[in-house]
């Protein structure tokens, strides 16, 4: 492959003070938001450290759902601040039952914060969140929502949901940057945040940021900014305007709905079995018994595909179809059913290769129609 042109990403010009602020507004239109909006100058699960820290003390409750590790993370960095967290945990890849939720904030004298992941890059699933959120405001709960792979593929709009805290990321359904992420915060928000003990100078300090740059104007940021982030949010953010969030969102919606009509054309369930709890960003698709996930991957791979690993207790048992950003699309949608399929074949399981394919090809014609 040909090197690309490196040289024009040196010497970027700064990004104007001026445009901080406008970028933001951008953002929180598309987030349906009245809430406060803090750009973090890292990747998306710095947001959610500092959301944590910047939350957390001794004396408060959390409910903290875990559907993939970054829950698990979240859970952590709550307890090293003294929150006394009940963790509600999904089965193994699997979204939360509300029901679940709703048991745990019940059987607590008070609960403070409800963390939860909205979409699930890392198993395709997709918790519900707006039941949840309803019955934490109930309860007089914070609610905390990680949005960083679902905004973009589902629908998010953020004052509607009840959500008091999100992150987000441009680098999933945005198609943007990694090195920056953002985190809204409502009133609810940052009357929690407030009763904090000031843990300044930190990065991890949403206080420090909101008295360093909200607080000031929104001018140019703390620190020193990456310009070539910023510059690259701006673009995603063009991008999406121009496409449409709408569109965007009913395009990673039609990858789902492709990849799960392929998979059980191939004879085979996907991995999250009921549709309305799936992401729109990634489709998890199961490795059969006695088939090797990494010898599956390897096996694609020679397609020219690259099927994403399972995490933690499930690495072995799914492999991803990641359809995220320009991904969202046919070329991609195909290539991965029809690799995986193929590849499974070559192991001696019995799957129908063609239908496979006949199916997404015929979830694409139909929305086209
Ligand atoms: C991708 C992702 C993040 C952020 O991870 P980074 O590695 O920082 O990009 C956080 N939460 C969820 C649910 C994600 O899918």
């Amino acid at each position: 492959m040909p090197a690309p042109a490196y040289n024009s990403l040196l010497d970027t010009p700064t990004y104007p003070a001026e445009r901080y602020a406008p970028l933001a507004d951008r953002l929180k239109r598309l987030l349906a938001t009245e809430s406060d909006l803090l750009f973090i100058q890292a990747e998306a699960i710095l947001s959610l450290e500092a959301i944590a820290t910047s939350i957390a003390r001794p004396g408060l409750s959390a409910i903290n759902v875990i559907t993939s590790p970054y829950g698990a993370y979240f859970g952590a960095w709550l307890r090293r601040g003294g929150v006394a967290v009940t963790d509600v945990v999904a089965e193994p890849g699997q979204p939360i039952a509300a029901s679940a939720v709703k048991a745990a904030i019940a059987a607590l004298p008070s609960v403070d914060i409800v963390a939860v992941v909205h979409g699930e890059a890392a198993n395709g699933a997709l918790n519900p969140i707006a039941t949840i959120a309803a019955d934490a405001r109930a309860a007089g709960a914070l609610v905390v929502v990680d949005a960083v792979a679902s905004f973009g593929g589902h629908p998010l709009a953020i004052d509607a949901l009840g959500i008091d805290i999100a992150a987000i990321g441009p680098q999933k359904a945005l198609g943007g940057p990694v090195g920056l992420s953002a985190v809204t915060v409502s009133a609810r928000g940052w009357a929690a945040i407030g009763k904090v003990p000031s843990f300044s100078p930190s990065i991890l300090s949403l206080q420090e940021l909101k008295e360093n740059w909200l607080d000031r104007g929104r001018g140019v940021l703390p620190g020193t900014p990456s310009p070539l982030e910023f510059w690259a949010l701006e673009a995603a953010i063009d991008r999406i305007e121009a496409e449409g969030l709408e569109t965007l969102v009913a395009r990673h919606q039609l990858a789902a709905r492709a990849s799960r009509a392929g998979l059980r054309a191939l004879g085979l369930e996907p991995w999250i079995r009921d549709d309305d709890a799936a992401s729109a960003l990634v489709t998890a698709a199961p490795v059969p018994a006695g088939v090797d996930a990494e010898a599956l991957i390897a096996a694609a791979g020679r397609f020219g595909v690259a099927l994403g690993r399972g995490f933690g207790d499930i690495k072995d048992r799914l492999v991803r179809f990641d359809h995220t950003g320009a991904r969202a699309a046919f070329p991609s949608v195909v290539a991965a059913v029809v690799a995986y399929g193929a590849a499974l074949e070559g192991f001696g399981i019995a799957v129908d290769v063609g239908a496979a394919a006949e199916a997404v090809a015929r979830s694409y014609a139909k929305a086209a129609a």
